[in-house]
C-alpha cells in the first residue's frame, strides 16, 4: 500500500526528531519540504504550503526491536492524518474521510483500507509489550548540529 498507517509504539512517542531538534526543527523540516518542492509525495497534494508537513518515516525492526528512522517524507496534511490514525482519531478527525482518501490513493475498497487498520493496530498492542532502541541512522547528524 502507498498509504499505511505508521503507529510509534508508547515507549518511542517522544524520541524523534522534531522533538530532539527543538526550536531548529523548523528550519530543518522546511528544508526537507522545500526540497520537494511542498507536493505531497504520497498522493501528489500541491497547493497550500501549511498544508504540508515533514513526516519522520520510521521502520520497525520486531526481532532486534530498533525503531530507524529512514527518512522523512514530506506529506499533505490528509495523508499524515491517516498515517497516524490513532492520534486523529483522539483528535477527532473525520476518520471515515480519511478512509475515503485512502482507499483511493491505495486502489483498494475502504472495506480493505481497515483491514489494513486493524492488522495495524494488531501490530501496534504486540509491540507497545517491547522495549525500543531508537535509532535516528542517517539523521544522527543533525543531532550535533
Ligand atoms: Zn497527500
Amino acid at each position: 500500500m502507498k498509504l499505511e498507517l505508521h503507529l510509534i509504539p508508547k515507549s518511542c512517542f517522544y524520541e524523534n526528531l522534531r522533538l530532539a531538534l527543538g526550536p531548529r526543527w523548523e528550519g530543518v523540516s522546511d528544508k526537507f519540504k522545500a526540497s520537494k518542492n511542498y507536493t505531497c509525495e504520497i498522493c501528489g497534494y500541491h497547493g497550500n504550503k501549511n498544508l504540508i508537513h515533514a513526516h519522520e518515516h520510521w521502520e520497525w525492526d520486531d526481532e532486534k526491536h530498533t525503531q530507524t528512522l529512514t527518512k522523512v517524507e514530506c506529506v499533505c496534511n490528509i495523508c499524515h492524518a491517516v498515517m497516524h490514525w490513532g492520534q486523529s482519531h483522539t483528535r477527532g478527525c473525520n476518520m471515515d474521510e480519511l478512509c475515503t482518501h485512502a482507499a483511493k490513493i491505495n486502489g483498494c475498497t475502504k472495506k480493505e483500507f481497515m483491514n489494513h487498520v486493524e492488522e495495524s493496530f494488531a501490530t501496534w498492542r504486540i509491540r507497545a509489550d517491547q522495549k525500543w532502541i531508537v535509532d535516528f541512522g542517517a539523521f544522527k547528524s543533525y543531532l550535533r548540529g
